[in-house]
């Protein structure tokens, strides 16, 4: 009897959401082909990162969060390396090595390094109590923080540091947000929305500078102020800067790999060397470097099919929908919020109750929606935005909700 080849080896390098998706649909959907090889730069096996905001605000535990042990790969067959970066990469020898002085050879290289926080290049960034909110060494650190200091202002008025106040202010800090532009959430919400939104916040006690330019962070050794380019100091003993993520590409960029923004990939999630693959925050797919989960799990699935054998699947770009998560305070935002380019809208606003919403339809579609106050037509809007129907003679009742477009539909 001939032995049975060895099975070809793939490496994964980065542990976070979209890798741990992959080696789950590769787990379910093709559990011999291939021999796994992973490295994440973390200490510890995978964890869910969206649901951090909650560990800041004391709802779940780091132990909540976390999705897998050592012993889920090890039951996989698969070999995790936690706490061990690549480092670099061979693409001739097809070999890539690691922090730890080790190295492993591939057939097939998956690139999921994820983005890591941006740093602003401030005066006294470097200062003890400032801290980026990306993976969770900054919430234990931001949570054992929050055990001796009272006052923190957060840089970044989008929804990462929306999150990172409210969940200071719920561990019982003093929180100001600091926001460049004119309205909070920009990408996601109106200037309208935005407002309906900040009032609810400052009502639950978190403070905000908007239009607000931060010049440097101020102390000796430790944190003791944030000064704007107005002239305001902001006395403070603890600051978080959520002010955005950039694809960690620096892996791909040494290896000679064709990057831009993210590392580029075409719809078989392929980078320039077909041998490497890449999914995730990392990548950037028909000029689209998207900074949610949704995408890393579509293209995820795609690859997984991919590496299976079946190679007619492909990644088509997302449409992204997303909510803030601050308990009690919904706030639902998808698609394409601007009407522009021929695009219309139709909107529903009730200062008094904090209600609003907005539905903006191109070429007779839904193409975007936001919801303050109530987000729970969120999916629905969102299942009819990802199926392309006509709606135009729901214009009217899509804005008023659910429970009046539906039926209209159905007689439609
Ligand atoms: C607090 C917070 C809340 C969020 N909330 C939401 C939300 O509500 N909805 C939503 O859609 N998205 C949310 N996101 C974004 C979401 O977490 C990301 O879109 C998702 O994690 C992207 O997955 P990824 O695998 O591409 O990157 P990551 O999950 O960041 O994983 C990348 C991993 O690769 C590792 N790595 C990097 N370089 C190397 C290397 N050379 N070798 C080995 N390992 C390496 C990194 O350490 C990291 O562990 C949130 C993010 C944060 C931080």
């Amino acid at each position: 009897m001939c032995p049975s080849p060895a099975p070809p080896r793939l490496v994964v390098a980065g542990n976070g959401m979209a890798a741990h998706r992959l080696l789950e649909r590769l787990a379910e959907d093709s559990p011999q082909r291939w021999s796994i090889t992973v490295f994440g730069a973390e200490p510890r096996a995978n964890y869910n990162r969206i649901l951090l905001s909650t560990v800041l605000s004391g709802e779940k535990s780091a132990a909540d969060v976390m999705d897998t042990d050592a012993a889920w790969f090890s039951r996989r067959g698969i070999t995790f390396h936690a706490g061990v970066a690549i480092t670099s990469i061979d693409r001739e020898r097809r070999i890539v090595h690691d922090a730890a002085g080790g190295q492993a050879a591939y057939d097939h290289l998956v690139l999921a390094t994820g983005s890591d926080a941006v740093q602003l290049p401030l005066p006294g960034k470097d200062l003890d109590g400032v801290r980026t909110f990306r993976d969770l060494d900054d919430v234990e650190h931001l949570i054992a923080a929050t055990r001796t200091r009272r006052r923190a202002v957060v840089i970044g008025g989008g929804l990462l540091g929306l999150e990172a106040a409210w969940g200071l202010r719920q561990r019982g800090l003093d929180v100001t947000v600091v926001h460049l532009m004119g309205h909070l959430m920009e990408r996601q919400l109106d200037r309208t929305a935005a407002l309906y939104l900040q009032r609810d916040l400052e009502r639950r006690g978190i403070r905000f500078a908007l239009r607000a330019d931060t010049a440097a962070i101020e102390g000796e050794g430790r944190v003791e102020a944030v000064r704007l380019r107005d002239g305001r100091r902001l006395a403070t003993d603890l600051v978080v800067m959520a002010v955005g993520v950039r694809p960690n590409v620096a892996l791909a960029r040494a290896a000679g790999l064709a990057v831009r923004r993210g590392v580029l990939v075409d719809d078989a999630l392929a980078t320039s060397d077909t041998a490497i693959s890449a999914i995730g925050e990392c990548v950037e797919h028909a000029g689209q470097v998207y900074g949610l989960v949704a995408p890393a799990w579509a293209q995820a699935d795609v690859l997984a099919a991919r590496l299976a054998g079946n190679r007619k699947v492909a990644y088509r770009g997302s449409i992204v929908g997303t909510n803030l998560k601050v308990a009690g305070v919904a706030v639902y935002a998808a698609g394409d919020i601007a009407a522009a380019d021929g695009a219309e809208e139709a909107v529903c606003a009730d200062p008094d109750t904090g209600l609003y919403r907005k539905v903006v339809l191109r070429d007779g579609r839904l193409a975007g929606a936001v919801l303050v106050g109530d987000a729970a037509d969120g999916g629905w809007l969102f299942d009819l935005m990802q199926r392309g129907e006509p709606v135009l003679h729901l214009r009217e009742p899509l804005v008023l909700g659910r429970a009046f477009a539906e039926p209209a539909r159905q007689a439609a």
